[in-house]
């Protein structure tokens, strides 16, 4: 918030998500923060900013317009328009999972998913009108459905038999709940990118108790290996939290041996952090691991982030991709890797088709073709 105030010195700064939920009053006290909309709110904060800046609003604190509940209930939000090339889609909300270092179950209440046919509909009439590629975003996202005794694997389904006119991704999904259909229907997808984002936050089995995850080594390595076999292209990424409560040497070895182990194309690194009221907190408080280790154990996966990273890039030299150019000159293929655009790449926004190259500094040049996009594992 400081560095956007700094930054942009004359702009409208508001906050939003779960710290505008937690702490409103605290964001409201500080002096770069013009506006604070939690969730409640948010959906409304076109309206919020043109009253901030009509001097309408009493205080900085907007009142909550909606429940939780009806911002879901509202028709389907996404972002898309000047400046963005592709359109995210929050299909889902809440989470009644527990896991001991995550606010969010207390502030966005239990799950809570859009009509799966509107969600689809969505998806057909974003493809219809150009959008190249939507992402499916929840906080929960594989319990999508599972409130209303429906699931993402047959919404994937049913955009997998009568395609619509756009590539479809999946943001972060809980592996606790993203079983083999889905990683079957995602490896051997066509309108489904080959890319999931599968959080397993420890390498260690005992720290993942600890975490309340529900997930174990052995049963992320065996939904990892099975998506890798579906399709050796596939883009996994992770995320890690460093430093956990009570992480000791040998548990932060056994992560950083896991992750080494594992078909990982991307890690997201987290030093580990207390959020007030957790039981992580209340652990920190007693058995924390000191911050220079927790800083140096974060620099590590970064390392190992950055190698992967690269080798995974490298992999694609010479291969054909079906791209999405975003602005900023560059290009994303399916399996979420960017390349630099040659020239004669068309406009941000559109799909095409391209040949990769590899440059000297390890990252990728991407060179038009003139066939139409199809899967890049396929070429
Ligand atoms: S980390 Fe994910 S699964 Fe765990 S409580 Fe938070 S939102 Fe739920």
């Amino acid at each position: 918030m400081r560095r956007l105030r700094r930054e942009h010195p004359a702009a409208l700064l508001a906050v939003t998500g779960c710290l505008a939920e937690r702490d409103p009053d605290g964001l409201a006290r500080r002096p770069e923060v013009d506006l604070v909309a939690g969730h409640g709110s948010s959906a409304a904060l076109v309206r919020l900013v043109e009253e901030v800046r009509a001097g309408l609003l009493p205080g900085k604190v907007a009142a909550p317009g909606v429940s939780p509940d009806e911002v879901l209930r509202s028709p389907l939000a996404w972002t898309t328009g000047p400046g963005r090339t592709r359109a995210f889609l929050k299909v889902q909300d809440g989470c009644g999972r527990r896991c001991a270092f995550c606010i969010v179950p207390s502030l966005r209440g239990s799950e809570r998913s859009a009509p799966s046919a509107e969600v689809e509909e969505a998806v057909r009439v974003l493809g219809a009108q150009g959008v190249p590629e939507v992402v499916l975003c929840g906080v929960h996202l594989a319990a999508f459905g599972s409130d209303r005794g429906e699931s993402l694997v047959a919404l994937l389904e049913r955009l997998e038999s009568r395609p619509p006119g756009c590539r479809v991704r999946l943001s972060s999904l809980e592996p606790m709940e993203a079983g083999e259909a889905l990683v079957d229907l995602v490896a051997a997808g066509s309108v489904v990118v080959p890319h999931l984002h599968l959080p397993l936050q420890s390498g260690s089995d005992a720290v993942l108790r600890r975490m309340r995850r529900g997930m174990t080594t052995v049963r992320f390595r065996t939904l990892l290996d099975r998506a890798w076999r579906g399709n050796p292209r596939f883009h996994l990424a992770t995320d890690v939290i460093a430093g956990f409560p009570g992480e000791t040497d040998a548990e932060f070895s056994e992560t950083e041996a896991l992750l080494r182990d594992l078909p990982l194309a991307s890690l997201h690194v987290f030093p580990f952090s207390p959020r007030s009221g957790t039981p992580a907190a209340a652990l920190a408080a007693t058995d924390g691991v000191p911050r220079a280790v927790v800083t140096r154990r974060a620099a590590r996966l970064r390392d190992l982030d950055s190698t992967i990273r690269r080798s995974f890039a490298r992999s694609h030299a010479g291969r054909h991709a079906d791209l999405v150019s975003l602005s900023g000159g560059v290009g994303l293929t399916e399996t979420y890797v960017e390349a630099a655009l040659s020239a004669g790449c068309p406009r941000p926004g559109s799909r095409f088709r391209a040949r990769l190259a590899l440059l000297s500094d390890g990252t990728l040049a991407a060179h038009p073709e003139s066939r139409p996009p199809d899967r890049l594992q396929g070429s």
